[in-house]
């Protein structure tokens, strides 16, 4: 890819690149919709992810362009604040903002990205992208951020210059990502422990469901609005300040407080799904994948029939998932209601999965998905 990139760098541009640096997109392995109930996620970075070229120039222009995406765009260094409609690379174009707020010195620079995450599915390809410029530009021009704090800018331009409300999960584990190793993470104390991930014979299966996450926001505000109420109710008899301070035997306790079906089902998912993840950590600590495969099916059995974020394309995907031999778990992961699912699925087997998984769903659904394989991978690097 390396080699690729340089050489498009030099079609485009008519000059060499001067540095390429990789940054990988994200999977949640298992702690979904936990994030904002003050509990543990444990995602990783996958194989898949953004390559950037840069260069600098001479002439004050920051010039884009992407091997994804039509249309290349220059900007004058002193336009720099002005977004543009949905354009791509408001992503990059908010990191370099970030960076001069702060008072840092960014001239003339030209940049060529590819990636080949599937856009817009929930594997974070605008993360990967934000943390690529980021991660780039600090260390080529030394400009002296921690990881952590280009993981806070990035989520800056993410909330800030782009408008999605998202939380911190995503630039993390994109920034914090290691070969092999699982993030698991407090989204709010941003205290993390690396958690080995040895897949012996199994890959990573992401299939994409090819659906758009058209309720994906509307319903997560819903979701947070009934995590609240249930907090407000249990605050009668405890004081709590986030649900996932309770696990499920203390939540047993007190869950008879809470009156409404729905909420009581949202509750429960939240506290089972949080000590999963703590089930999952030792469950990779003492290497039993088997046992790890077990708690993501239960992840999604719980995300669809308490926390009804499911659907029935992701569904179609676990429930394939369950009656094929050569994988040991599978869910969903990210926000629901389309995007991706992930499975470990065992190797040797890619093809004959792909196309048995192909039929099922065409079959049920109407449309293709479209499967990866990945590995766990690592964080930002220089190549
Ligand atoms: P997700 O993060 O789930 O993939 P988003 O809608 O949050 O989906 O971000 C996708 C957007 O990020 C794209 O529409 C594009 O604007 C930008 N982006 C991601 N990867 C690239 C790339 N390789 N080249 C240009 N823009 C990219
Ligand atoms: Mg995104």
């Amino acid at each position: 890819m390396k080699i690729e990139l340089d050489q498009k760098f030099a079609e485009q541009y008519h000059k060499n690149a001067d540095a390429i640096y990789f940054s990988p997109g994200r999977v949640n392995l298992i702690g979904e919709h936990i994030d904002y109930n003050g509990g543990l996620v444990m995602p990783c970075a996958i194989t898949l992810g953004t390559w950037i070229a840069i260069a600098p120039n001479n002439d004050q222009k920051y010039r884009f362009k992407s091997l994804n995406f039509d249309g290349d765009k220059e900007v004058e260094s002193n336009r720099l604040h002005e977004k543009d409609g949905s354009y791509w690379a408001n992503y990059p174009i908010g990191v370099i903002n970030e960076f001069i707020k702060d008072g840092k010195e960014i001239n003339g620079f030209d940049f060529l990205y590819f990636g080949n995450i599937p856009i817009g599915s929930g594997l974070s390809s605008s993360a990967s992208i934000e943390i690529a410029t980021a991660f780039a530009l600090n260390d080529y021009l030394n400009l002296g951020y921690d990881k952590l704090e280009l993981v806070k800018l990035a989520k800056r331009v993410e909330n800030e210059f782009i408008g999605l409300n998202s939380g911190i999960m995503d630039q993390f584990a994109v920034a914090f990502g290691e070969r092999n190793k699982a993030i698991v993470l407090d989204c709010e104390t941003l205290k993390y422990k690396m958690v080995d991930v040895d897949l012996g014979k199994y890959v990573l299966a992401i299939i994409n469901t090819n659906k758009p996450r058209e309720l994906a926001d509307s319903k997560y505000n819903e979701r947070v609005a009934e995590c609240q109420q249930a907090l407000s109710v249990l605050n009668e008899e405890i004081t709590l300040h986030h649900l996932c301070e309770l696990n499920a035997e203390k939540f047993a306790l007190h869950s008879h407080l809470i009156t409404d079906d729905t909420v009581l089902k949202r509750a429960t998912h939240v506290v089972k799904e949080n000590d999963r993840v703590h089930l999952a950590a030792k469950a990779l600590n003492s290497g039993s994948l088997d046992e790890f495969g077990r708690l993501m099916y239960a992840s999604h059995q719980s995300l669809k029939e308490l926390y009804e974020v499911s659907g029935e394309e992701l569904d179609a995907v676990v429930s394939f998932c369950l009656g094929y031999d050569h994988v040991i778990g599978a869910r969903m992961t990210g926000a629901g209601f389309g995007g991706c699912a992930i499975a470990l699925l065992e190797k040797g087997f890619e093809e004959d999965f792909a196309k048995h998984l192909t039929d099922y769903y065409v079959d049920k659904i109407g449309y293709p998905a479209a499967i990866y394989v990945s590995e766990i991978g690592s964080g930002p690097v220089k190549l």
